[in-house]
């Protein structure tokens, strides 16, 4: 077996025990990658010297006796649109070709202090707005499974190198699925954490109010490691928890003994792929005979979840990006008459067509004539369905839901419908609006495609979450199997 097939969990173990490096854990990937790289597009930028070095310095405070990190010297790689200091962060858009970020956000900052050998920066829908990664302005991203299929978006070049074992880590950004929807259809395990449970800083932002960084690895304890180290207060956030966890990761328990498991109805009907759902009840299944307690529950209003996503999403998106203008920084369209031209023609030429999209809508719903119409009635639905989710929350632990009606689907299906794309964040992009944490497990194949379910828990409840998962995956012995590329 290769290095780079073990967990970082049980890579951790055989660097304590002195029988690996962290430079050869490192090589291992970066060989990886190298070798796998043309097939999938996962990455915008590389950095292997960088990333050797910090192996070193791992390798070094080892080597003089020091106590390490529990991620120290385990590679990782970031979402494009998360700025890493001196390294290009172009968010996969030409407007930000040649952004070089001055600053770390704190996310990428405690994987430094980690000491965590960052492999490069990836490929991603533009400004994070897409399911399938066919929005990047530089290159299109392979599922690792089937390479004509997409790996799902927006962070599908985070969710492709950690399904392939180009890392054992990466970090991607969940607005209305982006997380959850790439790992279910990559078969890797993904966390869309509660709103507040880890630092925006340094993610750049796409609907603020939704937007959560969050963890991939290819199983539910390594992800958990992960979360531990990137989640928690941050001054530099004023929407991040004053919340102090203990670790997850060391404290993962089996059992499910007496938990309520509720099955919203509303996330089982139409429009989901009946093999699909086939697979979730199955799973629902398992954890009944493991001693769970099966509800089923109403979601009412959960039809409305859509449409009042993409409100407010476009509605923050056209506030958010209105700062790239041609002026402060990112891309300048070389002949422009006057301000206003310049304005115009940069950010026509700088942006893509999803990208302009969504600022055309976020600006229509909330000009003054539309605003009481489209954005204050999403505002008061979102509201809507906090009560209803808290609600079912009341009477469950965690809710169980597909997290994509289908399986990865093909390169350039949907590229030319933006509406049936939209459609494939249904089971995800409520959990945003009501700002809960949800995470998303394989739980089999589908067609010899991979497929992941979504547990949902209360609000900073991720520790029960990783605990449910963590009892199926030990349980059933279902998870991640290394694709042959
Ligand atoms: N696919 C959804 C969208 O396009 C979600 C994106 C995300 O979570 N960043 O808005």
């Amino acid at each position: 077996m290769e290095l780079y097939e073990k967990m970082g969990y049980e890579l951790r173990e055989l660097m304590d025990k002195k029988e690996v490096s962290a430079r050869e854990v490192t090589e291992s990937f970066l060989a990886r990658t190298d070798a796998v790289e043309g097939k999938l597009g996962s990455f915008l930028t590389l950095l292997p010297e960088e990333a050797l070095k910090t192996a070193d310095a791992v390798d070094k405070k080892a080597a003089a006796g020091e106590k390490l990190s529990p991620l120290a010297g385990l590679p990782i790689a970031i979402k494009d649109c998360i700025c890493t200091k001196d390294v290009r962060t172009t968010c996969a858009s030409k407007i930000l070709e040649n952004f070089i970020p001055p600053y770390d956000a704190t996310v990428v900052l405690r994987m430094k202090e980690q000491g965590m050998p960052i492999i490069g920066k990836t490929n991603l829908d533009e400004f994070a707005m897409g399911s399938s990664c066919e929005n990047s302005a530089y290159q299109k991203t392979h599922n690792p499974y089937d390479l004509s299929r997409v790996p799902g978006g927006s962070s599908g070049g985070s969710a492709a190198a950690v399904a392939a074992a180009q890392v054992p880590f990466s970090v991607g950004s969940d607005t209305g699925g982006s997380i959850r929807q790439p790992a279910c259809l990559t078969g890797i395990v993904g966390l869309k954490p509660s709103y507040g449970s880890v630092s925006r800083y340094g993610l750049v932002a796409f609907g603020s109010s939704l937007d959560q960084v969050g963890p991939f690895a290819r199983c539910v304890k390594d992800n958990a490691m992960l979360f531990d180290a990137i989640a928690g207060p941050d001054a530099m956030d004023a929407t991040s928890a004053r919340i102090n966890r203990t670790p997850i990761a060391p404290n993962l328990k089996v059992g499910v003994k007496g938990l309520k498991i509720g099955l919203p109805k509303e996330f089982f009907g139409e429009g989901i792929d009946p093999e699909v759902r086939a697979l979730i009840m199955a799973a629902a299944e398992e954890y009944r005979k493991m001693g769970a307690e099966l509800l089923e529950v109403d979601l009412p209003f959960a039809e409305y979840a859509l449409p009042t996503y993409y409100i407010v999403s476009s509605a923050e998106a056209s506030s958010n990006l209105a700062r790239f203008d041609g002026v402060k920084y990112g891309y300048r369209s070389p002949n422009f008459e006057d301000l206003n031209d310049l304005y115009f023609k940069s950010r026509s030429e700088g942006f893509g067509p999803e990208v302009r999209r969504r600022i055309m809508l976020g600006t229509y719903v909330l000009s003054s004539g539309y605003y009481d119409a489209y954005y204050k009635r999403a505002q008061l639905m979102r509201e809507k369905l906090k009560q209803v989710y808290n609600a079912a929350l009341d009477r469950c632990d965690v809710l169980l839901t597909p997290t994509s009606p289908t399986v990865a689907f093909k390169l350039g299906e949907k590229e030319s419908d933006p509406l049936s794309m939209y459609l494939s964040d249904i089971c995800t992009v409520s959990i945003n609006m009501v700002e809960l944490p949800a995470l998303v497990v394989p739980c089999g194949m589908v067609n010899g495609l991979p497929m992941g379910m979504q547990l949902i828990g209360r609000k900073y409840a991720e520790e029960t979450l990783y605990n449910v998962a963590y009892t199926f995956e030990q349980t059933t012995g279902l998870g991640w199997v290394c694709p042959t590329l």
